[in-house]
Parts: structure tokens; C-alpha cells; sequence
């Protein structure tokens, strides 16, 4: 489904940063992936080429065979709403729309059916328990409330591939949880694709598969074999052997 090869960001002009060097990485239809590194490894920045946020210096992203940094700004519009869910750290809702309005603003974008819009958020805010928000405006809820809309609204449309920047970074540990089981339900029902840069140990032990960066570069991956808790004790050792070399955490 998702395939990168030799994916090369460097950043700037005079003063250049190569921000991830020559990253090879496939994801599999259905997988649950989750990037794991310190802070400053380039874990946003792939997610945003991923994204089609951002152009890779170098390298290739291909998503189910499709270029996207190929297709004109048009098709690329149209690309990330139909195939793409994103959950950002900085939630990109908009402060002066209502709950309801954010969410199904990609379905109105695509000129989807009012009545199909309604039916899909009423299965999609009790799951995430925002149903008593819905006539808010965002200005007017928590953090944690936003990221759960955020959520919401990544969702709504059933994308492909759904990436999520740090989904449980504002979040306290039993919304962090439920936000996490919901990921779980989209993956394992729904079939959805889910790749997720997190520093969160709790959050990432719902994954299937955790690949580690560090300087720009994957250095080690491990897959969940057996229980979650196991899962979680492998990623605390690994983030402890990371954070060993440099405390970066
Ligand atoms: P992470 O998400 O793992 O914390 P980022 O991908 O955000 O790391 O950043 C990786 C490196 O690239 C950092 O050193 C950061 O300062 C640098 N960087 C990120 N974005 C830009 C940018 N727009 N211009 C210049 N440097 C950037
Ligand atoms: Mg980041």
C-alpha cells in the first residue's frame, strides 16, 4: 500500500539540515505502524512527505502505486481527502466552526449527501464520546476534546491511510487510551491503514509494528508478538536503549 524508497528531506538553502537520509520503509494494507525517536529525528517531517505536505528533497513515496508528488495540485487535493486521514499535534480545526461543521467538512468537500453526512456522525461522536459537544465551537472545548474531534474528523470519510502526529499528546491517560482503542477498532474492523509517529510508550504498544529513527535514519523495528503489555515492557527497553546514547527523551 505504502511504499518509500530512499526518501531524502534536507532542509534549507545556505545552511542546509538533512532532516532524514535515504529512508526505505513498507506498509503493508492493514498494518498499524507506529515511528518512534527522539525529538528532532525527522519523525513529523515523513509524516509530512507521507502526507504530501511537504516535497521530499530525494526518494520516492508511492501510495497503492500512485506518485502523489506527481499529480497536480488538483489531484493532490483531491488524493489527500479521499485516501488520507490526518490527526496533527495542533489539531488544524477550525476555531470558529462548530464540532459538527469540522467534522464533516472533508465529506462537504467532496459534495457528499447531507443525510449521509448526518448518519456517518452519528455513529462516529458516541464511539469517541463527543456527542454532547457536536453544537460547540472548538473555541469552546478542552485540548483533549479537540484532539477527540480531530479524531473524529480524520475518520469520518474511512481513508486509506490514516496518519497521526502524536493523536495522544494532550491528551490524559484514560482519553489517551480510548483515542488508542478507537485506532485499534479502525484498524482491525475497518481495515484502515494507520501510521502514527508517537513518544508515548502507552499509546505506541497498540500498535502491531514500532520503527525506531533516530538522526534522520530507521535504526531497529519490532512487531508485536505476543500480549500488549510484552509489546509495551520490548518499547520501553528499546526507547532505554535509545534514550541511553543520547537522553534525548
Ligand atoms: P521530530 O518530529 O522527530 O521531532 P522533525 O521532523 O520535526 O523532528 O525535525 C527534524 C529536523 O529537521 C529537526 O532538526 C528540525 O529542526 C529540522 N526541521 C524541521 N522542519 C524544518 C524546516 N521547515 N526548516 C528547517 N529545518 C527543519
Ligand atoms: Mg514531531
Amino acid at each position: 500500500m505504502l511504499t518509500v524508497q530512499h526518501l531524502t528531506k534536507t532542509y534549507g538553502e545556505t545552511i542546509q539540515y538533512q532532516a532524514l537520509k535515504e529512508i526505505n520503509l513498507t506498509i503493508e494494507d492493514g498494518e498499524f505502524v507506529g515511528i518512534m525517536g527522539p525529538s528532532g529525528s525527522g519523525k513529523s517531517t515523513l509524516l509530512n512527505l507521507l502526507a504530501t505536505i511537504d516535497q521530499p528533497t530525494s526518494g520516492e513515496v508511492l501510495l497503492n502505486g500512485q506518485n502523489p508528488n506527481r499529480l497536480n495540485p488538483e489531484q493532490i487535493a483531491q488524493f489527500r481527502r479521499r485516501e488520507l486521514g490526518f490527526v496533527f499535534q495542533s489539531f488544524n480545526l477550525m476555531p470558529t466552526l462548530t464540532v459538527e461543521e469540522n467534522i464533516i467538512l472533508p465529506l462537504t468537500l467532496d459534495g457528499e449527501k447531507v443525510s449521509v453526512m448526518k448518519q456517518k456522525l452519528k455513529e462516529i461522536a458516541p464511539r469517541l464520546g463527543i456527542e454532547t459537544l457536536l453544537k460547540k465551537r472548538i473555541a469552546e472545548i478542552s485540548g483533549g476534546q479537540a484532539q477527540r474531534v480531530a479524531v473524529a474528523r480524520a475518520m469520518i470519510h474511512q481513508p486509506n491511510l490514516l496518519l497521526a502526529d502524536e493523536p495522544t499528546g494532550n491528551l490524559d491517560t484514560k482519553s489517551s487510551k480510548d483515542v488508542m482503542g478507537l485506532l485499534r477498532q479502525l484498524n482491525e474492523e475497518e481495515k484502515a491503514t494507520i501510521m502514527m509517529v508517537t513518544h508515548d510508550p502507552l499509546a505506541a504498544s497498540y500498535c502491531k509494528r514500532i520503527v525506531f529513527i533516530k538522526d534522520g535514519q530507521l535504526i531497529h523495528e519490532i512487531s508485536r508478538q505476543t500480549s500488549q503489555k510484552h509489546f509495551y515492557d520490548e518499547i520501553m527497553v528499546e526507547l532505554s536503549r535509545i534514550e541511553g546514547v543520547d537522553n534525548e527523551f
